[in-house]
């Protein structure tokens, strides 16, 4: 996945732009910059990218959540649903503002379970993230729908499926807001940024501003500009949209790699009868920024994830014993360890979390194995790749 692995001369010359006449900021200074606006072409090029209407490039993936919360309106109080398997950020975003992140369960899709999204909404509920972890997507169209009869806000965190498309449409593009990150592990990266999506212009005015303190942004004397209403920071860089600026150029070429790494693996473990791939809903194409596949129990993957580590088989995760992605090992988040008091309303809102189990997530989560796809893979380093994973799962299997 990761677009650091080809960093290369287009970025540096489009980092050189930026550093030739010193405009690190993407707002004003118009008569120092030589006409070089990169923030504001990334823009541009990622509206054309994800096949939508309005883009607010922020500081990165985590702002982008948080940001397009704000905009559609949700804060103190408010739940957003979301699935158990996630990043960390996910739900530090959403708590930032107050609101109350709601887990619940994830399907085969690895992602959110319409059926557990349905049970959890209250008076209370302000919106549903689906978080398409590792490029899955879940039922768009059944979540879009549930969001719809419950005049619910429906957000993307799509900060892992770039150049994924379910029926014809990017991913990020088909809620009513979408999320990215450019972070450095990200398929294409800024070295930290990220971007709110939208097709809503009130939404994106609303992130416009918000982002840079509630400027609105009018005119071209920053000095003189008003603030419709309050803001925080959360800019981009010139240097790091300027790096995003020459990857996103990038990106057709990225995914074609990406696919074709990821052909060859699949179609090795497909050999393996026990062996079941992820669920992609119809209509979907994943992004192939990494392969996810499932085996029958939690003792056969933690063997062969031991399996894959001694045979130097790299960048394979099982989330089931990983800090990061999963809901088992966040007791920061189940504690509520924070450095400073929190707001009442998240106190009580987390109280759901204390001694609650996710059966259904753990029969997924404990099963699977995520295989990152590298862009800078040999051919060769593929094949082998592939053969030493099926190796490894058959010599478990059979033992
Ligand atoms: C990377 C990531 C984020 C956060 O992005 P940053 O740019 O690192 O803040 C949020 N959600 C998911 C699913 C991610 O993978």
């Amino acid at each position: 996945m990761p677009g650091f692995e080809l960093f290369g001369n287009a970025e540096r010359e489009s980092v050189n732009d930026v550093l030739d006449n010193g405009v690190l900021m993407r707002y004003g200074f118009d008569g120092m910059r030589n006409g070089h606006w990169k923030a504001k072409e990334l823009e541009v090029e990622l509206q054309n990218t994800f096949q939508t209407n309005h883009v607010q490039l922020v500081s990165s993936g985590t702002a982008a959540v948080s940001v397009a919360l704000a905009s559609a309106g949700v804060g103190a109080g408010d739940e957003v649903i979301m699935p158990t398997f996630t990043f960390v950020a996910s739900f530090e975003a959403i708590m930032m503002l107050g609101a109350i992140p709601i887990l619940v369960d994830i399907d085969s899709t690895l992602t959110l379970d319409p059926k557990a999204v349905e049970a959890a909404i209250t008076p209370k509920t302000k919106a549903v993230m689906v978080v398409q972890m590792c490029g899955s997507m879940g039922d768009m169209n059944a979540l879009k729908s549930i969001c719809d009869n419950h005049n619910l806000i429906f957000v993307e965190d799509a900060c892992q499926a770039i150049g994924g498309t379910y029926d014809g449409k990017p991913l990020g593009s088909i809620a009513d807001v979408g999320c990215f990150s450019f972070d450095f592990v990200k398929t294409i990266t800024c070295g930290e940024g990220g971007a709110v999506i939208s097709n809503n212009k009130d939404y994106y005015i609303n992130a416009d501003h918000y982002s840079d303190h509630g400027h609105d942004h009018i005119g071209n004397d920053r000095g003189a500009e008003t603030h419709p209403f309050l803001g925080y920071n959360f800019r981009i860089s010139e240097l790091h949209a300027a790096v995003g600026l020459a990857q996103v150029k990038r990106l057709p070429e990225f995914l074609v790699i990406q696919k074709k790494n990821f052909d060859i693996i699949r179609n090795e473990l497909a050999s393996i009868p026990e062996v079941e791939f992820r669920t992609v809903p119809d209509g979907g194409v994943e992004s192939c920024a990494f392969l996810n596949f499932f085996l029958p129990d939690l003792d056969t993957v933690r063997k062969v994830s031991k399996a894959f580590k001694t045979n130097g088989v790299d960048a394979c995760f099982h989330y089931y014993d990983n800090n990061w992605h999963y809901i088992r090992k966040w007791d920061h988040l189940k504690k509520l360890k924070s450095l400073f008091p929190i707001t009442k309303e998240v106190k009580e809102g987390l109280q759901y979390l204390e001694g609650k189990t996710f059966t259904q997530s753990d029969a997924y989560i404990a099963r699977n194995i995520s295989c990152l796809i590298k862009l800078s893979w040999t051919e060769e380093q593929v094949v082998e790749r592939a053969k030493v994973m099926r190796d490894c799962i058959n010599e478990v299997l059979n033992s």
